[in-house]
């Protein structure tokens, strides 16, 4: 039976892996929305290969050339932020959202609204929104699965299991490429030398969030809005390898973990085939070949960013939403060479030290809260 997918995010990390895997089984598939910011060539050449009813720029201005580049096959041109949640007001079985930051946001939203399967891989969707998020999905009948390899670990090993019998949610964080390093080498990082994560092919901000560790900060967010256990049920351990994706322990002493390949395309097939499995183009686990499995307790002295969300979690509210925008314009400074690594979680900290907002109710009022934030980030590093 053909089944419908639109990928918010189709030109980036996540979203070719997507693609990869519908290239795959294409008569499985009918493609509805693809979407991206200004990658035209890409985009459209996507979109005519996937023949997608329409192809979104969130740039406006690139409108024109995706028109031009789309030539006259009869696929939709559309640009602007309404238009991405169009696209994704359209509906379809499953929805990969995979729009990077809080761009995400609204278009993440709209296709909770039409109640489908939403794939979610935009995690700072969860971390500004949760509250508003998890609310929508019950309201619309809409189905979460999560796609980010720590939180689907953790969603395959809940399967068929109570949540009140957890005793302890444990995501598992690679330390990503500075896991070694001195604090003097930290403080001197290049944004080239963060971005070459070790074991996983992602995009420039999450790789720096890897390296910083606030992508296990955001995730510990995630995991909280995903899965209702409690925060002091949630842990954080480092794991090089990327073999054990993350583990659930169970009040009889038991500890389920899910292990594979550090390649997005294992969770992004389990969401796609939920709840039956798939087959990927990716090489079965030889753990003799691996030979060694290793775990250490995060270094947040060095590392500070896993604390600030835990911190911030703990405080609720506008919190997370803070913590969020004001890293995302950090790591935009440092990835544009405006600021040091280091100063990635000093200016985070700062940020979230001062007066917060109210809570946000809506997804408007996280939306407000993510841009004053945003804005206090931009004076604060402008002013450094
Ligand atoms: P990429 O940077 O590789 O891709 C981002 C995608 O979003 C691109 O299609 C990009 O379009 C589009 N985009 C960027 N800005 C906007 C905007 N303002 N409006 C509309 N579209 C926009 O990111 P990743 O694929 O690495 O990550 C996507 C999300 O998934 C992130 O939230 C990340 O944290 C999360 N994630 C990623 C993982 C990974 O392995 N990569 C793992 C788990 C979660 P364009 O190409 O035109 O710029």
């Amino acid at each position: 039976m053909t089944r419908t997918i639109s990928v918010l995010g189709a030109t980036g990390s996540v979203g070719k892996s997507t693609l990869d895997l519908i290239r795959r089984n294409r008569d499985e598939w009918r493609v509805v929305a693809l979407t991206a910011n200004c990658n035209v060539p890409e985009l459209a050449a996507l979109a005519q290969e996937f023949g997608a009813e329409v192809a979104v720029v969130g740039d406006e201005s690139c409108v024109p050339a995706l028109r031009d580049a789309l030539g006259n096959c009869g696929i939709e041109a559309m640009g602007g932020a309404a238009a991405l949640c169009a696209a994704a007001a359209r509906g379809a079985d499953v929805t990969v959202a995979a729009i990077v930051g809080c761009a995400g946001l609204a278009p993440t939203m709209a296709a909770i609204e039409q109640g489908g399967i939403v794939a979610l891989a935009n995690k700072e969707a969860l971390v500004s929104a949760g509250d508003v998020m998890t609310a929508a999905v019950v309201r619309h009948g809409a189905t979460l699965l999560p796609v980010d390899s720590e939180h689907n670990a953790i969603f395959q090993c809940l399967q068929g299991n109570r949540i009140e019998e957890v005793s302890c949610i444990t995501l598992t964080a690679s330390g990503g490429p500075f896991r070694e390093w001195s604090q003097a080498q930290l403080d001197a990082a290049t944004p080239a030398q963060a971005v070459r994560h070790p074991n996983w092919d992602m995009g420039a901000k999450i790789s720096v969030d890897s390296a910083t560790m606030m992508n296990k900060g955001l995730e510990f967010i995630e995991a909280f809005h995903l899965f209702p256990v409690g925060l002091e049920k949630l842990r954080i351990i480092v794991h090089p390898q990327s073999v054990v994706h993350s583990m659930v322990e169970y009040r009889d002493g038991s500890t389920l973990a899910q292990l594979g390949p550090s390649d997005m395309r294992v969770p992004i097939a389990s969401c796609l085939a939920w709840p039956a499995r798939m087959d990927t183009p990716c090489g079965p686990l030889d753990l003799a070949a691996i030979g060694k499995l290793s775990f250490f307790a995060p270094d947040e002295e060095r590392f500070p960013a896993t604390r600030l969300a835990r911190e911030a979690a703990h405080a609720g509210g506008a919190a997370p939403a803070v913590l969020n925008a004001a890293n995302e314009i950090a790591v935009a400074a440092f990835l544009a060479g405006q600021i040091g690594f280091t100063r990635i979680a000093i200016a985070v900290e700062e940020i979230l030290s001062r007066d917060l907002p109210p809570a946000p109710a809506t997804l408007d009022d996280v939306l407000a809260v993510d841009c004053e934030a945003r804005a206090r980030a931009a004076e604060l590093l402008e002013c450094a």
